[in-house]
């Protein structure tokens, strides 16, 4: 399965067609909720003949392409989601199996369509694991839907000491003083294997899961590498199966997506607030990006709007045709926002795209944070 890296984004972004445009196409082909093929086979069935009613622009040869892809089976373990890229006449075929799920969509444009995959992108950032317990380890990093990796250690307390008399109470309590010991050097163990896996894998984040004082614990004897990458709390046992961790990392890794999002969106109101770096709208982030000011920009999923490209400078307008800058003729573009994330991924600009902002929604679903 090709990895999917920000690079990878970017070379698949910079294909360009001259001729007929290109058709992209995401298809949710998660098996735990489509068991069947015929189940998703539907669906996109659905979806091309959306396309084909709605954009007289689809080639027929292309739709074809996706199609006998998807009905001729593809090895669809561990695939949840796939992005299907295709341009017959430019002889330009891409196909991304996903390890996780995405929603069904259909873009025809003269370039791939990346923006669902900008998003992908970082919820795929390896997170780390460690479940303990006063006598048990396990350590995972979780990366593209499943565990890349893992390490155990197990150290046995002594069980027998609860069965002494009365008589020996301070010995009793000298063994329970023993025992704390044996736990807390335990612990420290345990942060040591999470410290080795970080060492040999890396992950951008460590979540701990443990009973209150097994977490602070834990969490105090962290090499401060780690604590510093210390993200929300997992709530589970080392006793969790496989999936289970799964579906707690990747809740884990869409929270820390959505939050860094919001902090994102929270700058851009800040900065447009004291007016410095920063602007919000189609028309001034267009104007922006024109003038190479944008450092990172910020787009609502599902946002759509038209406008112009001029093909001569690349300069973007809401209103056309002529090109305030150089005079050419433009071009008009049912959905300019792809244009947008194109032109700023092709110039090196960090792109996020938003899911369910509000914030970013109200001030009018795009903006950008400037260099200067
Ligand atoms: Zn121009």
């Amino acid at each position: 399965m090709p990895v999917i890296t920000e690079t990878a984004i970017r070379e698949l972004a910079a294909f360009r067609s001259t001729g007929s445009p290109v058709v992209s196409c995401y298809l949710d082909v998660d098996g735990q909720r489509q068991v069947r093929p015929q189940d998703y086979e539907h669906r996109l069935d659905a979806l091309l003949r959306g396309a084909t009613e709605r954009d007289s622009r689809a080639s027929k040869a292309d739709l074809e392409a996706i199609t006998t892809y998807v009905r001729n089976g593809f090895d669809r373990s561990g695939v949840r989601g796939l992005a299907l890229f295709s341009c017959v006449d430019q002889r330009f075929w891409q196909v991304l199996a996903l390890p996780v799920p995405v929603s069904n969509s259909l873009m025809i444009n003269h370039s791939p369509a990346v923006e669902p995959l900008e998003h992908l992108v970082h919820e795929l950032e390896p997170l780390g694991v460690l479940l303990v317990d006063r006598q048990r380890a396990r350590m995972f990093v979780y990366q593209f839907g499943e565990l890349i990796e893992r390490a155990e250690l197990f150290e046995e307390l002594p069980r027998d000491y609860d069965t002494r008399d009365e008589a020996s109470r301070g010995a009793r309590e000298r063994e329970q003083h023993h025992t704390d010991e044996l736990v807390a050097q335990h612990l420290r163990h345990s942060a040591e294997v999470a410290f080795r896996l970080f060492q040999d894998r890396g992950f951008a984040h460590l979540s701990v899961g443990g009973t209150d004082d097994i977490h602070a614990a834990t969490v105090a004897s962290l090499h401060p590498y780690l604590r510093e990458r210390l993200t929300h709390r997992i709530h589970l046992s080392t006793t969790a199966s496989d999936k289970e961790i799964c579906v707690a990392a990747l809740e884990i890794e869409q929270r820390l997506e959505t939050e860094k999002e919001a902090a994102l969106v929270l700058r851009l109101r800040d900065s447009i607030g004291s007016h410095s770096r920063g602007v919000a709208g189609l028309v001034d982030t267009m104007g922006a990006l024109n003038d190479r000011r944008v450092a990172t920009l910020l787009v609502s999923d599902g946002y759509v709007e038209s406008g112009w490209r001029c093909p001569s400078c690349g300069s973007l307008a809401r209103k056309g045709p002529t090109c305030r800058v150089d005079g050419a003729e433009m071009v008009h573009h049912d959905d300019v926002i792809h244009e947008l994330v194109d032109i700023a991924l092709r110039t090196g600009c960090a792109v996020e795209v938003c899911v369910g902002n509000a914030d970013l929604d109200v001030l009018g679903g795009v903006g950008a944070l400037l260099r200067y």
